[in-house]
């Protein structure tokens, strides 16, 4: 029969980043400088003995609104059987009905579904890639935090040959500087490092109006990108849909989007050709299987937003072969590595995410609530 959740734990930390970092939004006064990543964790235990961890995050604030709501509806998992994903999920999502389906809400829902993911593929000794029906054991893999604006172009040059050499297969660089031309003069620096084979993309952070970014557009279509990310503000999709269909370079987005349905009208609107759905940002697995599933069918590729230890498993078990995204800003967490050689991200073969959190996680804990008989 079936098995009961027992416990579950929420915790709040604030993980330190080694250097501060700025994209475009920084470089225009929207918002400051990243120094941390706020991370929600739900660990659920059962009665079978079973442990599954999940988490969401926020960049900058939001996370304490994650923390309360996840902390109000915990006790809603308790007794239930945690393999009833699908109805665990309606239960917390109607407990808390009235800050609707997106957004912190959702956010803080992610954690938990996550950690029954978890435990569902603990459960069949399998990763979660496996449970889900992997079609490869390693994904592509790029770097981001090596190519931000506060770093000296000389610095990103060095950071993506570090990158390259230690087996990442693609590197991206913020653009989106008040002067487009300094972007141009990066752009084409790093271009001539890594030499004109190596995947290279770039991320304006939303930075331009949709002049501005056909422009770019035209000016960088030589350079064989594999996609320019958030070219425009993340909510226009009629203006993704134009930059899409005036230029050849793939035009990718999505990773701000809090809902399904946002997601699902930059599909309808043939808005992309990589969309990046992000598990956390957009409510947990569960949400993020309907948009892949409809991304599919519209033929895309799906490059996940961040949160590769999360990611890797479910771009492993995408149909087209695409790209996950290499940030190691939540490594310190976790106490598992994850393995990257020739230019692609193995999946682990441990059963569900294979992450255990780490000892060092205590020095950044903010707050934690108990349910059940979590000790
Ligand atoms: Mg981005």
């Amino acid at each position: 029969m079936g098995d009961r959740i027992t416990s579950v734990r929420l915790g709040h930390y604030a993980v330190p980043l080694a250097h501060a970092v700025s994209d475009a939004k920084v470089a225009t006064g929207r918002q400051r400088p990243l120094t941390q990543i706020d991370v929600l964790t739900c660990e659920i235990g059962t009665d079978d003995g079973l442990t599954g961890l999940g988490f969401s995050y926020t960049t900058r604030a939001g996370c304490r609104a994650q923390f309360a709501h996840a902390k109000e509806i915990a006790d809603n998992l308790l007794g239930e059987d945690p393999s009833d994903i699908g109805r665990l999920y309606e239960r917390l999502l109607w407990a808390g009905a009235s800050v609707g389906r997106s957004g912190a809400a959702t956010q803080a829902i992610a954690s938990a579904d996550t950690a029954l993911w978890d435990v569902k593929a603990r459960r069949a000794g399998l990763p979660l890639a496996k449970l889900m029906g992997a079609h490869r054991d390693a994904v592509r893999v790029y770097n981001t935090s090596g190519g931000y604006l506060q770093a000296p172009i000389e610095e990103v040059k060095e950071r993506a040959a570090r990158s390259l050499a230690g087996g990442i297969g693609g590197i991206k660089i913020k653009v989106g500087q008040p002067d487009m031309k300094e972007d141009l003069r990066r752009l084409a620096a790093v271009r001539e490092h890594i030499g004109e084979d190596t995947p290279l993309m770039v991320d304006a952070n939303q930075q331009w109006d949709r002049p501005s970014a056909l422009r770019f557009g035209r000016a960088v279509e030589e350079l064989g990108l594999v996609w320019i990310e958030e070219p425009l503000d993340a909510y226009d999709a009629e203006g993704h849909a134009q930059l899409a269909a005036a230029l050849d370079t793939p035009i990718a987005t999505g990773e701000m989007l809090a809902g399904v349905p946002d997601l699902v009208r930059l599909i309808d609107l043939r808005a992309v050709g990589f969309l990046q759905p992000d598990v956390p940002r957009v409510g947990g697995v569960t949400p993020y299987l309907k948009v892949a599933a409809l991304a599919d069918h519209a033929h895309l590729q799906v490059a996940p937003h961040f949160v590769m230890e999360i990611h890797v498993h479910l771009a492993a078990a995408y149909p087209r072969d695409s790209w996950v995204e290499h940030i190691e800003w939540l490594s310190p967490l976790f106490e598992e590595r994850l393995e990257i050689d020739g230019g692609r991200m193995r999946v682990p073969d441990r059963p569900g995410l294979g992450l255990t959190l780490s000892e060092r996680r205590h020095e950044w804990l903010l707050d934690d609530a108990r349910f059940g008989t979590a000790e």
